[in-house]
């Protein structure tokens, strides 16, 4: 395999991910992350973490790693505050030093959702104001990303690839591919610390008021915004167009 170096990234987004496919599309977990962070951009990608039910493995991975890689956590100011709790005590352990707490804009909350309730009422406005504004502004700067998102989770994630293009920069997958029992064997095997909620059937975690927990049978984010159709909080979407897979594609987030 031939390593990529330096300033790759001053390629035009849809063809570096093309080369980032054709150098590094066989690997995943931390054989992806490691010359993905160290040498191919180094200082210039960031883990976006929302700190739930399985966002341990990559932390714990990048951590070792390099434990100055910049972690972006979006406090949506809906959070359980067992994921706030979970965030702290996940850092201290790790040693990670670049956490940066990303929050709404005070004056979008203040106009279109001064009680605090817009959850309610219109939930693609909502994450709108506290997930992908804000996400767009914490990833200025950086040329790629990395999310934790996995084929099994969902049918809207069935054919997930490694890499995306998404809001011009690149999105990494690294465990795209990983099946459920993967990752909990990852967890076993560093004895990581789970989140506290896992243990009351949320198997994937976000806000509060959008979040419940699901049946043996159920899908892992099936108890995400339940009722609804709406399946993404709207940080792997562009334009409220769904964007997955190769730069031709659109996405929403
Ligand atoms: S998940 Fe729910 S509470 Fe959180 S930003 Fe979206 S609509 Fe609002």
């Amino acid at each position: 395999m031939t390593e990529l170096h330096g300033d790759i990234d001053r390629d035009a987004p849809p063809r570096l991910h093309a080369t980032l496919d054709t150098h590094y599309g066989s690997l995943e977990g931390r054989d992806l992350l490691e010359p993905l962070l160290t040498r191919v951009f180094p200082g210039r990608i960031a883990l976006i973490s929302s700190f739930g039910a399985e966002s341990v493995v990559l932390l714990h991975m990048v951590a070792v790693i390099d434990r100055s890689t910049p972690v972006i956590f979006l406090n949506t100011g809906k959070l359980f505050g067992e994921t706030l709790a979970y965030r702290e005590s996940v850092v201290e352990r790790f040693g990670l030093t670049d956490i940066r707490d990303i929050r709404p804009d005070p004056v979008d909350t203040a106009r279109s959702d001064p009680a605090g309730d817009l959850w309610n009422r219109d939930t693609a406005s909502c994450c709108r104001i506290r997930k992908v504004l804000p996400m767009k502004r914490a990833l200025t700067g950086f040329s790629a990303w990395i999310t934790g998102r996995k084929r099994f989770q969902s049918g809207g994630r069935a054919s997930l690839g490694t890499f995306e293009t998404e809001f011009e920069r690149i999105k990494v997958n690294p465990l795209a591919n990983w099946p459920v029992e993967r990752i909990s064997a990852y967890i076993d095997e560093h004895d990581l610390p789970k989140h506290p909620l896992v243990a009351q059937g949320y198997a994937s975690i976000g806000c509060g008021p959008c979040t419940s927990p699901v049946g043996v049978e159920e899908e892992a984010r099936s108890g995400r915004w339940r009722g609804e159709e709406k399946t993404e909080c709207g940080i792997h979407f562009d334009d409220g167009k769904f964007v997955r897979g190769d730069a031709s594609q659109r996405e929403e987030g």
